[in-house]
């Protein structure tokens, strides 16, 4: 026997109906709103004050803190640690950075064997690094930094991991 529908439960049904009207309105709208380039060509765009490269966005986080929280820090945002792909990507994102500061990448070796490994699981490709010349240089440093050094420019040092430092964060572009 089919239970009879109570009028009650049809208000319920209509209240959560016009719910989830207005909730993906106004996801819509924030979506919207927080975009503040959107390309013509592929309607992405990049949360403010997120910088754009390619099919992904940056966010250069200038809190101090150790490489996990920085990777939490990122996380809660929807992002990752920065995972350098290419010369291409590392000469974009060097010019929003300061050259007196280190920033923390998303590239560490957990268990000191030099098994270096990328957040989101990106194979580690010896050819494409940008290590500092003589680094990494000590097993017991364990997490990648950026940095800039006067003779050989913006490279990558590998430093402890608790050592609080700013970072980097990327994220997939939103596509509307
Ligand atoms: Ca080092």
């Amino acid at each position: 026997m089919v239970p009879e529908e109570k009028p009650q439960d049809r208000e319920k049904g209509l209240w959560w109906f016009q719910l989830k009207v207005w909730s993906m309105a106004v996801v819509s709208i924030l979506l919207l709103s927080v975009c503040f380039t959107v390309s013509s060509v592929d309607w992405s765009c990049c949360p403010t004050p997120w910088t754009s490269f390619q099919s992904s966005c940056y966010f250069i986080s200038t809190g101090m803190q150790s490489w996990t929280k920085s990777q939490k820090n990122c996380s809660v945002m929807g992002a990752d640690l920065v995972v350098i792909n290419t010369r291409e990507e590392q000469d974009f994102i060097i010019q929003n950075l300061k050259r007196n500061s280190s920033y923390f990448l998303g590239l560490s070796d957990p268990g000191g064997r030099r098994h270096w490994q990328w957040v989101d699981q990106t194979p580690y490709n010896e050819n494409v690094t940008f290590w500092h010349s003589g680094e990494p240089n000590n097993l017991d440093e364990r997490c990648a930094i950026i940095n800039f050094r006067s003779s050989e420019e913006w490279g990558w040092n590998d430093i402890h991991c608790h050592v609080p430092q700013k970072s980097i964060c990327k994220m997939k572009k939103i596509y509307i």
